[in-house]
């Protein structure tokens, strides 16, 4: 694998893979579990054109524990400002001697852009381009599934709400289908396109006509900044229909697992007594997400 730029590209041998080294690095670098030098004098740039807090901090961090210089790039105060084009920029910071590019832009394909302008050694991972993919993201929901529910195959996962805008749900079905589980995408008719059923889900609009079904549900955020206007009621409308709450999980499988890609929206897509509940990995999902970068900066550009 040279570059990562979304699970529709990877098999499911070489998913399974990245999740079992991921299995492996998880506490690495925290206690008494040592860094590691997989990544010893190599340097990742990090290029966020778009807000994050999640998938850049853990970047950095995974980069750190296995050994690497990290190089922050944010648009704010950089030559963006006076016109420098996006390839100019990251050619640039190349030119200081950097070995992979992680980069998030919300043009969907601008990493693949990026894979044909940079030089030949350099890795790049796409941490989110526009409405396309965020790999990574799928990575890390799969292996929260995996480790609390001890396989994926078999199990029905809902993917709840702004599936038209959402890279994470992409990843999500690209990855899980992969890996033989089941997933129903369900959401407001405007926020679902009909093409996802080419890509083998099932698609509903009625959240509580499958709660009994599913194992597993990941309650996407409505991302309002990719929305054209009119495609959206009011968000009272949607916690109603669409909102996970003490009520709805009364009527859910009693070991559902509650996932969130994170930022939530306390109340909207998710109540805090759901959000905050046993039955919520949310903060597992940002442990495993450094354990996945791990995996995937060392298997890209590790000396192993
Ligand atoms: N943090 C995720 C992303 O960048 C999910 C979200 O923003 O809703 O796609």
């Amino acid at each position: 694998m040279k570059h990562l730029l979304g699970l529709e590209d990877l098999s499911a041998d070489e998913i399974t893979r990245i999740l079992n080294d991921a299995e492996g690095f998880v506490g690495v670098g925290v206690g008494t579990i040592p860094k590691r030098d997989d990544l010893k004098g190599k340097v990742v740039a990090n290029l966020f054109f778009e807000p994050s807090t999640r998938t850049r901090v853990s970047f950095g961090l995974a980069a750190r524990r296995l050994g690497a210089e990290t190089l922050d790039f944010s648009p704010g105060g950089s030559s963006t400002a006076k016109g420098e084009t996006f390839i100019d920029t990251a050619k640039n910071i190349e030119a200081m001697g950097v070995n992979a590019m992680v980069i998030r832009h919300s043009s969907p394909g601008a990493p693949h852009v990026l894979t044909r302008h940079l030089l030949p050694h350099v890795h790049v991972v796409n941490a989110g381009d526009g409405a396309h993919e965020h790999p990574t993201q799928g990575l890390l929901d799969i292996l929260t599934i995996r480790q609390r529910k001890r396989r994926v195959a078999g199990l029905t996962v809902g993917l709840v709400g702004d599936i038209a805008h959402s890279r994470v749900a992409r990843s999500n079905i690209h990855g899980l289908t992969k890996l033989g589980a089941k997933v129903i995408v369900c959401g407001p008719t405007t926020l679902v396109p009909s093409e996802v059923a080419g890509l083998g889900v099932e698609i509903t609009h009625d959240l509580d006509a499958i709660l009994p079904r599913c194992d597993v549900l990941n309650l996407l955020r409505i991302q309002f900044e990719r929305q054209r206007s009119g495609l959206f009621p009011s968000i009272r409308e949607y916690r109603l229909l669409f909102g996970m709450d003490g009520d709805r999980m009364r009527r859910a499988k009693p070991d559902v697992l509650l996932l969130a890609p994170g930022p939530i929206n306390r109340g909207v897509e998710i109540t805090p007594d759901a959000a905050d509940g046993p039955n919520s990995a949310i903060l597992d999902q940002v442990t495993n997400g450094l354990a996945v970068r791990m995996a995937v900066l060392s298997l890209l550009c590790g000396e192993g």
